[in-house]
Formats: structure tokens, C-alpha cells, sequence
């Protein structure tokens, strides 16, 4: 039996929890990313202790940059690099992709792995999702995976079903266990039109579905998830405050800076 990478951490205990940075295509300039980083590491250094891990996650132009901070500031005590994707195979030509072995040259730790905008922007499969799990693996990447519906309808529980059988097919337990799983139902992402974030109890009712689908078919013992969709300051809290949310994963308010400062302060509040 395997358990959860994030809830092998709490027994270890640590019961930290995980506020994953988004950035998505932005900042415009190096300038800016500068800024939000320079923002964060004063704000970090005020904390005599930070009982939360802190991941950003760039655009690839940035990455090297953050990298680069990270290993000669302060921050890289704080922070730690992921990437926003990840390309299919590991080498080859495949123009305008990024493999995992480039990734862990540059310091990158974790990968976004399947967010909805890829999959459903830019037609990404649960098959390629899939595939780009078992090469994050291979580079010894952490990937985060995420999950959700297009809409809550009345087959909302049927598709989260399916689209995480088909995401994680042919892995096996302890693979599954390596990856940390991120609830994000489309309709609450930020840009998303007439999007609202889900409520803490709405989002648990769906994390039992992926929970109870891979706890039966790969015996895990406990399964812990991040959620994301509209966080803000206003409503951080109330995920943080649940043992079941190990975490958030932040889009657009992770590049503004006062916002995103106000976001970890709550969570230094709210963690263990
Ligand atoms: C995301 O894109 O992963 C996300 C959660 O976005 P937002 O916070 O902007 O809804």
C-alpha cells in the first residue's frame, strides 16, 4: 500500500502547506518578475519561521532568472522552482517543447502537469497528460497534476471519474503516490468567463471522487490534494483551514504582488 507524497511529508512531521505560484504567461518583464520575487523575499524574511512550502512556477524564459535568484538570495531557503509543462518525451525533435532533463538543469523541481488550459486551450489529451506524468517521473520531477470539470453539471461526477482513469492509466501505485493532485474545476479558474471559485465543501464533494477512484484502484492508503480556482486573499483561508486541502495552487493572484504577499501571510496563519 502507498500513501500520498504530500501526507508522507506530514508524518514526517511536517504538516506544511503548499502554495504553488502559477505565473502562467505572465509577468511582461524581467523587471516584474524581480519585483515579485524582491516582494516576497521581504515579506518571507519578516517571518521568523515559514510553515508553508512556497513553489513558483514561471514561464520557461523566466525559469533560468528565478533559478538564478533562488540560489544566490535568501529566497532559495524559502522558495523552491517548478514549471508550468513539460514535453512528452525526454530528447528528440519535438520544436518549441522543453524536456525534464533541461527542467532539472535549471533547478526546477516540480511541473504543472495537465491544467486545464493546456487541455482544453490547446487540445492536450488525457493520453498526453498521461505521458507527461511518466517522463516527469523519469527526470525525478515532482508533477502536479490537475483535475476538473468543464462544468458542474449533472455528469460532473462521471467525468472527473473518467478523466482520472484515463490520466493516470498504467501507473502504478507508487508512481501515483509521487504526484501531487490538484483539484481545479474549469469553471472556477479566474479567467475562465462568469467564473466563481468553488466552495470548500463543494470542491471536497469532488476530491472524494478522485480520492475514493484511486484509493480502489491503486490501494492508496490517503490521498491529499491542493485546490485551485479563484483564489484570493478573501477565500484562501477557508481552503487552508481543512486537513483534506494540502494547499493551493494560485493564477492570477500570484502576479500581483500585494495580493500574493496577503495570500501568505494568511498562510502562515493557517499552516501547522
Ligand atoms: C490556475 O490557473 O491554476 C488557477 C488556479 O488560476 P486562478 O487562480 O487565476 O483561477
Amino acid at each position: 500500500m502507498a500513501s500520498n507524497l504530500l501526507l508522507n511529508t506530514a508524518s514526517n512531521g511536517m504538516s506544511k502547506k503548499f502554495i504553488i505560484a502559477n505565473w502562467k504567461m505572465n509577468p511582461e518583464s524581467l523587471a516584474q518578475v524581480n519585483d515579485i520575487l524582491d516582494s516576497v523575499t521581504d515579506h518571507l524574511q519578516a517571518l521568523s519561521s515559514q510553515p508553508f512550502f512556497l513553489i513558483f512556477c514561471p514561464p520557461f524564459i523566466f525559469i533560468e532568472e528565478v533559478s538564478k535568484t533562488l540560489q544566490t538570495t535568501s529566497l532559495g531557503q524559502r522558495a523552491e522552482l517548478g514549471a508550468q509543462d513539460i514535453a512528452m518525451n525526454d530528447d528528440g525533435a519535438l520544436t518549441g517543447e522543453v524536456s525534464g532533463p533541461m527542467l532539472v538543469k535549471l533547478g526546477v523541481r516540480y511541473v504543472i502537469v495537465g491544467h486545464s488550459e493546456r487541455r482544453w486551450k490547446l487540445g492536450e489529451s488525457d493520453e498526453v497528460v498521461n505521458q507527461k506524468i511518466r517522463v516527469a517521473l523519469r527526470s525525478e520531477l515532482v508533477p502536479i497534476v490537475c483535475l476538473g470539470e468543464r462544468a458542474r453539471d449533472e455528469h460532473y461526477q462521471d467525468f472527473l471519474r473518467e478523466q482520472t482513469k484515463k490520466t493516470f492509466k498504467g501507473l502504478s501505485s507508487d508512481e501515483v503516490a509521487k504526484c501531487i493532485i490538484a483539484y481545479e474545476p474549469v469553471w472556477a479558474i479566474s479567467t475562465t468567463p462568469g467564473a466563481r471559485p468553488d466552495t470548500p465543501e463543494s470542491a471536497l464533494d469532488s476530491v472524494r471522487i478522485i480520492r475514493d477512484y484511486l484509493a480502489n484502484s491503486y490501494k492508496l492508503t490517503a490521498i491529499s490534494f491542493l485546490y485551485g480556482g479563484s483564489i484570493t486573499s478573501a477565500n484562501v483561508a477557508d481552503f487552508l483551514a481543512l486537513d483534506e486541502f494540502y494547499g493551493t495552487l494560485v493564477g492570477g493572484a500570484s502576479i500581483n504582488r500585494e495580493e500574493f504577499v496577503k495570500i501568505l501571510e494568511i498562510a502562515a496563519r493557517h499552516s501547522a
